[in-house]
């Protein structure tokens, strides 16, 4: 761990809750450069929707190199992404109708976030953007105005600006819906809320502690976004690509965003983002918005392979089925300790279980002494995030919960 303190210690910025280095992985599990074994629930916050290191990702890869294939292609057409457009089209668009341009942003998810809010700005000629409380879009300074998380703004970012924050929804209780409120701020010309280029969200916020939308009040904000002449942004980051049972999230409530950012599992464990908009949205001039690693042709190798589990619905009924299993042990679990006032929320594979203050912390760490990778989420760390691959064994699962359970138990004696 020594070069890890001495040099990585000096940048300060990054969180390390995991004190071991790790060596090799295969799907949901983990091991140290020791040999020991850790249960992945973690899935790098959504990259690992497949696993780590899944045989027909991987086999591409190596014969993609084996071949010379092209592995920077900028500014060049490729077979490569030719390959993934198709799947993409042919795969995911077509059959659910939807028809989007697809813009290749960067390697980070915030790369998408980034261009999406430029887009939105340019093609509306407006510069303000209304996002959520707890909303997480990314820490560089156009996506970082949009993040709902004042832990990640100092005043002096000047971060705020050009972004007013609404309520998600369900956070001023179950009977106050935030998109009236928002309805008659936008209406109201004294209110000093000025008409937005667009709305940005996510379906679950998944950093922000997973915090579900109902159903009616996406489907509320769609319409508001129609009335008012507003971009609707869906960020499914990390809570698309199946992370809910459907490849996009907001499958679920039957819209239609105009743009959606895509990112951590598109790329099928290979850093890739992507913005959809509306075809009629591309108003670009050539070389306006571009970046010299948009568009990893590696990438685009993992990615076409990952793209084939949504060749039909097993992942779907497989995310279905595992997160039944989820929900209904965390139940238990929170019934067995009520002295930590827990909480379950959680759609499709993702879950949260909220706790009293430094809970949550406790119990990831206390779990990894135990063996197994569990991140936190919320704005106070007060909520333990399950986020494994979608593809874990049953198996595997039950021994996560399993330690979970353990691990709660060692913190109450
Ligand atoms: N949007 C959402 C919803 C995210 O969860 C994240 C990352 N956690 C981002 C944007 C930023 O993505 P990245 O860290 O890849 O830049």
């Amino acid at each position: 761990m020594r070069i890890f303190e001495e040099m990585e210690s000096e940048v300060r910025g990054y969180v390390r809750s995991f004190p071991t280095v790790f060596d090799v992985a295969k799907g949901s599990e983990l091991f140290d450069e020791n040999g020991t074994r850790y249960i992945d629930f973690f899935a790098g916050a959504g990259v690992l929707n497949y696993g780590h290191n899944h045989p027909m990702i991987t086999e591409a890869l190596i014969e993609h190199l084996q071949h010379n294939g092209i592995v920077h292609g900028l500014d060049k057409a490729t077979i490569a992404k030719r390959s993934f457009l198709q799947k993409f089209r042919d795969t995911i668009l077509a059959p659910r109708n939807l028809q989007y341009k697809v813009q290749f942003t960067g390697p980070t998810g915030t790369n998408a976030v980034e261009t999406a809010l430029k887009l939105a700005r340019m093609v509306k000629r407006r510069s303000n953007v209304i996002a959520f409380t707890n909303g997480y879009h990314g820490l560089t300074m156009g996506a970082l105005a949009a993040t709902g998380n004042y832990f990640y703004k100092d005043e002096s970012y000047g971060s705020r600006s050009n972004t007013a924050f609404m309520p998600f929804d369900g956070f001023l209780g179950e009977d106050v819906d935030t998109i009236d409120y928002l309805r008659k701020f936008l209406s109201d010309g004294s209110s000093g809320v000025d008409l937005p280029a667009a709305i940005i969200v996510e379906t679950v916020q998944g950093e922000g502690g997973v915090n579900v939308a109902r159903i009616e009040w996406l489907k509320k904000l769609e319409q508001l976004c129609r009335e008012f002449d507003i971009l609707l942004i869906i960020d499914d980051i990390q809570v698309g690509n199946g992370r809910t049972g459907t490849f996009f999230s907001f499958e679920r409530a039957g819209i239609h965003p105009d743009m959606v950012t895509l990112s951590k599992s598109i790329g099928g464990g290979l850093p890739m983002a992507l913005l959809l908009m509306r075809p009629e949205l591309d108003q670009w001039q050539p070389g306006e918005h571009t970046g010299t690693f948009r568009g990893n042709n590696l990438a685009f190798i993992a990615a076409t392979q990952a793209l084939s589990f949504w060749d039909n619905d097993d992942l779907s009924k497989a995310v279905e089925y595992k997160g039944k299993l989820i929900r209904e042990e965390l139940k238990k679990i929170a019934g067995e300790f009520p002295e930590f006032e827990p909480k379950v929320r959680g759609l499709g594979m993702i879950w949260g279980l909220e706790m009293s203050p430094g809970v949550a912390s406790d119990t990831s760490a206390e779990a990894f002494t135990r063996g197994m990778v569990i991140e936190t989420s919320g704005a106070d760390d007060q909520v333990l995030k399950f986020l494994p691959s979608l593809l874990i064994e049953e198996d595997l699962l039950h021994e996560g919960l399993g330690i979970i359970r353990d691990s709660l138990q060692a913190l109450s004696e």
